[in-house]
């Protein structure tokens, strides 16, 4: 049996988590906007290629976009209706792209999916379906899925570990996820675990959502599969791979390695319902929960919208803000990323919005070497020696002697950091410069 708590031991920091606003909230549907634009970069690779051009029409599901190399995956639309337009956009983390401009057809017919039991597919049909459903990581890191559960020759995923841990504050979308869609998303788990061939299968969740650890139990032992809901304490960034795996399966993924090298491989819980959607119904992942937050918010959501919904919309649909915010970030408040057009779409891994006040913002001043950061970091860097070097211009030095690369851009340091030094920008920035000079 599992000890009643578990977590990882090195570095880490609790911030507040500020989940009260949303996490009562029952997921609700967005009306289908007027408009989306979905971009032809929706995960991690190269974007999509477009298979339609300006004025097509297209079906809600359609493919829109193909895999362009290795790591790349398909994208499908959102919304029957027709092609506006083909232009860039630029996405919430300043990455520009070209994106499809669709107006919907008010008057379209609901698209009927198919019911298929996912036992009687092979392992390599249900890889094919999560390939070509344009399924990726969810959490936010949009890894293509097909590419994640390809077990590599000689590796074996002895474990696969769920991520319900949701560390980052105020967000939601995953524990409302694991509440109200827990059939879909078990059922999910399984078809990964059968895709991987995974011996040991555990569901990892914050002991701050200890109604849906009960639930995922509950929903479980109704259907008699082999899973683990393992509560974890609430401890950030618990929910990183590194971390969720040290304290899941006492492994640790050594620098420069990945999950697999250690017999595992991660998935997010709204990766899982996507999985089941997809290959239960045959249903692209064409829209997602988006956490609606922050104390800015009038009235905070969990909203299912599809992809390519302007933030702007999901905003108006929570009563709009009621007080100006200060910042608008796309994520969670330690890794997401700031932006400030309202028409910015949301993308498969948008897992929440937030509108925040930034209270009494001090001031950088100079690093008193403290050495708090040191102590937060979970990965056992030293980021203010990685500061100094790179801010002196020494990228080899802040890459080779302090392992620059392994920096998982978490955030626990500049959030323990009394010089309020933006050490994460500096490593974003010294990481680039590493690789320009490499
Ligand atoms: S926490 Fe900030 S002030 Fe302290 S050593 Fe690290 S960078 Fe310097
Ligand atoms: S941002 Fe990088 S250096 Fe800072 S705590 Fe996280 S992993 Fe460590």
């Amino acid at each position: 049996m599992p000890k009643d708590v578990l977590t990882f031991k090195r570095g880490g920091v609790h911030p507040e988590d500020r989940k009260f606003l949303s996490n009562k909230k029952a997921i609700e549907f967005l009306p289908v906007p007027k408009e989306v634009v979905v971009s032809l970069s929706q995960h991690l690779g190269a974007p999509a290629k477009a298979l339609k051009a300006k004025g097509d029409s297209v079906v809600r599901g359609e493919k829109i976009g193909t895999a362009s190399s290795f790591i790349s995956a398909e994208v499908h639309s959102p919304v029957t209706g027709t092609i506006k337009a083909i232009q860039k956009v630029t996405l919430a983390n300043s990455v520009k792209c070209d994106a499809y401009v669709i107006e919907t057809d008010p008057t379209a017919e609901e698209v009927k999916w198919d019911d298929i039991d996912w036992r009687t597919k092979s392992k390599e049909e249900l890889l094919n379906t999560i390939k070509d459903l344009g399924i990726v990581g969810m959490g936010g890191a949009t890894f293509p899925a097909h590419v994640k559960f390809s077990i590599t020759k000689g590796k074996v995923a002895e474990y696969l570990v769920i991520n319900g841990v949701e560390c980052e504050p105020y967000l939601t979308s995953d524990h409302r996820t694991m509440l109200e869609r827990a059939e879909g998303a078990i059922e999910g788990v399984m078809i990964i675990a059968k895709v991987i061939e995974a011996k040991k299968i555990i569901v990892g969740i914050e002991k701050n959502k200890m109604d849906a650890v009960k639930h995922l139990r509950d929903v479980i032992k109704a259907k008699g599969y082999p899973i683990t809901v393992q509560p974890l304490k609430m401890k950030y960034p618990q929910g990183d791979e590194k971390q969720l795996l040290k304290a899941t399966t006492g492994r640790e993924i050594p620098s420069g390695k990945l999950p697999l090298d250690i017999g595992a491989v991660v998935s997010n819980i709204g990766t899982c319902f996507a999985v089941y959607e997809a290959c239960t119904k045959n249903k692209p992942l064409m829209e997602r929960v988006v956490c609606v937050t922050g104390e800015c918010i009038k009235e905070p959501k969990n909203i299912v919208a599809p992809i390519g919904t302007k933030i702007g919309e999901l905003i108006d649909f929570c009563g709009g803000f009621k007080e100006e915010p200060d910042k608008i970030v796309s994520g969670g408040p330690m890794m997401g990323f700031a932006f400030y057009d309202l028409d910015t779409p949301i993308q498969k891994g948008t897992s929440g919005v937030i509108s925040i006040k930034v209270e009494n913002e001090a001031p950088q001043t100079s690093c008193i070497s403290c050495g708090k950061c040191v102590s937060a970091c979970p990965i056992g860097l030293m980021p203010t020696m990685m500061y100094k070097n790179i801010s002196n211009g020494r990228y080899d030095v802040a890459l080779n002697k302090y392992s620059l690369m392994d920096c998982k851009e978490c955030g626990s340091c500049a959030f323990v950091c009394p010089a309020h030094i933006p050490l994460v920008h500096t490593f974003k920035y010294g990481k680039k410069m590493a690789r320009r000079k490499k």
